[in-house]
C-alpha cells in the first residue's frame, strides 16, 4: 500500500481504510431534488439494503444523518412508546452501555443485564428476566461488541426474545454486511448499522432495517424532530429517496459505489471468509510473537480483536502505535476497563497480504524485548 495520499492503513472498527474507486465517486456534486440522486441513488440503496438484510417480506430501510449512535438514538427514540414502554438492555461493553445511557437521556423507562465485559451476553439468563418482568415490551442486543470483538449469540437470543414476543433492537453495526444474517428468519424488529463499517463506505450516516407494520406503529413517539425515525421514512418512502434535511450526497454515493463492490466481491459470505481469514491469520500471528487475546477463541468475531499489552517494563502503547504507524498501519487503542489491551481490526479494504506484512512489522518494532 504505497498510495501516498493515504499513508497508512486503518486496522480499526470504522472509520476504516476504503477503495480509491469508492474514494473517487465523491469527486462529483448532487442536487437533492434531482432524480439522479433521489431515485438512482438513494432508492436504489434502499432497496439492496433491505434485499441484502432478508429474504423475508414486509422489511423497510430508513437512512439517518450522523454517524452511527444517531442511528441508535433515533431508533430508541422512534420505536419506544412515549409511555407504557420498558427497554431491556442487554450490556457487555461500551456500545451495550451507550444504549443505556441513550434511554437514560430520553427519560425512557429500562432494565439493564450486565454480563461484564469478557462475558457473553447468556440467552438463559435473558429468559429469566423476561418471565420475572413482564413489564419489559422491548429488547435491545449488541451484536458484535466492538469493545472487545466479542460476538454475542445473535440467533439464541432472538429466539428468547421472540418467545417472549418483544421488540427486539439489534445493534449490528460493526457486522452488517460482513456477517451472514437474515433479519425475517431471526424475528429482528429493528436493527441499526453505518455507512462506514462492513459495507465498507465513508462516514456520513447510519441505516436503520426495520419491520414496516412496527415502524409504522411508531407514528408521533419520536422525542427529537431531527430524530424522528418514522418521520424521516415517510419522506423518503412518499417522496422517492427524499431526506427531510440536508442529505450527505457525496457519502450515500459512495456508499452505493461500496454496495456495489460487495456485491463484485461476491457478497456478504465472501467478505466474511476474507475477514475470518484476515483474523485467524492474525491471532496465530499474534500468538507466535507472543501477544495474548483478551477474549476466549469461542467469543472472538472476525471484526476486531483484542490483545493484551505485553506486561514489560520497556513496552508503551504510544510508541508501538508509531512505529507501526511510520510502517503504514494504524492500530486500535483498547476499550475495555477490566484490562489492558490494544485492538487491531480486520475489516475493510484489508486482505491477508496486509495482515502478514503488519505481522513483519509487528516483530521488527518490539522493542521491549
Ligand atoms: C461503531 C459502532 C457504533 C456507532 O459508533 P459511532 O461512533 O457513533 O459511529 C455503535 N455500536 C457499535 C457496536 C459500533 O461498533
Amino acid at each position: 500500500m504505497a498510495d501516498p495520499k493515504n499513508p497508512y492503513i486503518l486496522l480499526t472498527p470504522g472509520p476504516l481504510s476504503t477503495t480509491a474507486s469508492v474514494k473517487e465517486t465523491m469527486l462529483r456534486d448532487w442536487c437533492t431534488w434531482d432524480d439522479s440522486y433521489n431515485h438512482a441513488v438513494v432508492e436504489d440503496i434502499r432497496r439492496r439494503l433491505v434485499d441484502l438484510a432478508t429474504k423475508h417480506s414486509g422489511y423497510t430501510t430508513v437512512l439517518m444523518q450522523g454517524s452511527g449512535t444517531f442511528a441508535v438514538e433515533s431508533t430508541i427514540g422512534t420505536m419506544m412508546p412515549k409511555t407504557g414502554g420498558k427497554l431491556l438492555v442487554l450490556v457487555n461493553g461500551a456500545y451495550g452501555a451507550r444504549i443505556v445511557q441513550i434511554a437514560r437521556y430520553l427519560g425512557i423507562d429500562h432494565a439493564v443485564l450486565d454480563f461484564g465485559e469478557i462475558n457473553r451476553v447468556d440467552p438463559s439468563r435473558v429468559n429469566e428476566m423476561l418471565e420475572q418482568d413482564s413489564s419489559i415490551t422491548h429488547v435491545a442486543l449488541v451484536h458484535n461488541e466492538t469493545t472487545t470483538g466479542m460476538l454475542n449469540p445473535l440467533a439464541k437470543v432472538a429466539e428468547v426474545v421472540k418467545n417472549h414476543r418483544k421488540t427486539f433492537m439489534v445493534d449490528a453495526m460493526s457486522s452488517f454486511g460482513g456477517m451472514p444474517m437474515d433479519l425475517g428468519e431471526l424475528g429482528i424488529d429493528f436493527l441499526v448499522s453505518s455507512a462506514n463499517k462492513c459495507i465498507q463506505g465513508v462516514p456520513g450516516f447510519g441505516f436503520v432495517i426495520c419491520k414496516k407494520e412496527r415502524l409504522i406503529s411508531c407514528e408521533n413517539n419520536a422525542r427529537s424532530l431531527s430524530l424522528d425515525l418514522y418521520d424521516q421514512w415517510k419522506t423518503m418512502e412518499t417522496q422517492g429517496g427524499k431526506w427531510r434535511f440536508t442529505s450527505p450526497t457525496h457519502v450515500v454515493r459512495a456508499f452505493q459505489q461500496a454496495m456495489n463492490e460487495l456485491d463484485a466481491e461476491g457478497g456478504v459470505i465472501a467478505r466474511f471468509n476474507r475477514y475470518y481469514n484476515n483474523q485467524r491469520i492474525l491471532v496465530e500471528g499474534m500468538e507466535k510473537l507472543g501477544f495474548r487475546p483478551l477474549l476466549a477463541k469461542e467469543f472472538h468475531s472476525p471484526i476486531i480483536t483484542s490483545f493484551y499489552n505485553p506486561f514489560e517494563p520497556n513496552y508503551s502503547f504510544a510508541e508501538f502505535y508509531s512505529r507501526l504507524k511510520r510502517k503504514g498501519f494504524v492500530v486500535y487503542p483498547g476499550k475495555v476497563s477490566v484490562a489492558d489491551c490494544f485492538r487491531i481490526g480486520t475489516i475493510g479494504d484489508v486482505e491477508q497480504e496486509d495482515i502478514k506484512q503488519l505481522l513483519v512489522a509487528i516483530e521488527e518494532n518490539m522493542f521491549w524485548r
